[in-house]
């Protein structure tokens, strides 16, 4: 089962998500049919979005990212909720295999440069938009640009998704920790203490440890405690109802041209490839409706 868990350290100092992501990532790899770049970047930006989904308070919050850049990719979208509900998309899903060295895939330059743009709902007020440049494309990297320059918090950010031979999801999972207004130097430097005794996060869920052991051997020196864990999916609220209200945006004299093709008319969605399908007479109704 794919969790995350929340915790605190250095006596609320610092906080720290961590998050085993194996079932999610390989969920999005097969709904996309993901080549191993494709599939690392976005499983990284899933499992980001998972924790920046949890760091919305509201039941009803949305988040997503866009990443709109010039590598091979093009780049994705994903769109978490506060509840560890997270879905996404590439793109383009195949892209040529690329490592840095044997056994590391180049995520930057499969994504290239480009923007990232973050969209918060909270449900309640206007959402709020805020962009950056993507820093590498590696994701994680861009993820601590975003967090210092559009939310001015001081975060480490970890995330990693290991692509096995036969092209599945071995492991995946990531980490973010956050420096609160009321951080000292001594915390902070308990903080690069802690991230060095981490290898990399792909070997830490390839051995089959937690995301406990994780926050642990990140923050464990400072006092780490677990406040809370949550179960996180790959998971699409799209519905017929949703898709119905889509197709009667596109206008009158759209749906007329539809009816006048005779074609029954199939509405697929980005995020989980679901199609549904309108018949001609759907189309009369949803037009006789409005
Ligand atoms: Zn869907």
């Amino acid at each position: 089962m794919d969790y995350m868990v929340r915790g605190i350290a250095a006596d609320g100092h610092v906080r720290i998500f961590a998050c085993v992501s194996t079932e999610l990532c390989e969920k999005a790899r097969k709904t996309h049919n993901t080549s191993p770049n494709v599939t690392a970047a976005l499983g990284r930006m899933l499992t980001g979005a998972v924790i920046m989904g949890d760091m919305m308070k509201n039941d009803d919050a949305v988040l997503s990212v866009t990443i709109k850049s010039d590598g091979p990719m093009k780049g994705l979208s994903v769109s978490a909720d506060s509840k560890g509900h997270v879905k996404g998309f590439p793109y383009v899903a195949q892209v040529p295999f690329v490592e840095k060295y044997a056994g590391k895939l180049d995520v930057g330059a499969s994504v290239g440069k480009g923007t990232m743009t973050v969209v918060k709902d909270d449900g309640i007020a206007e959402p709020y938009a805020s962009q950056i440049n993507l820093a590498t494309g590696e994701i994680a990297d861009d993820l601590t640009y975003y967090f210092a320059e559009s939310e001015q918090v001081p975060s480490a950010v970890g995330l990693g998704v290991l692509v096995d031979t036969d092209e599945t999801v071995h492991s995946a999972g990531g980490f973010v920790i956050q420096m609160m207004p009321d951080a000292t130097e001594e915390d902070i430097e308990g903080v690069e203490t802690g991230l060095k005794k981490l290898t990399s996060v792909t070997d830490h869920f390839k051995a089959g440890k937690t995301p406990e052991e994780l926050a642990e051997l990140l923050l464990g020196d400072l006092g780490v405690e677990i406040l809370e864990k949550k179960e996180v999916s790959f998971d699409c609220n799209c519905s017929r109802e949703r898709v119905t209200k889509a197709l009667i945006s596109v206008g009158k004299k759209e749906l007329q041209s539809m009816i006048d093709d005779g074609e029954p008319v199939e509405m697929k969605c980005n995020y989980c490839n679901s199609t549904y399908t309108f018949g001609i007479d759907d189309i009369k109704e949803l037009l006789a409706s409005l």
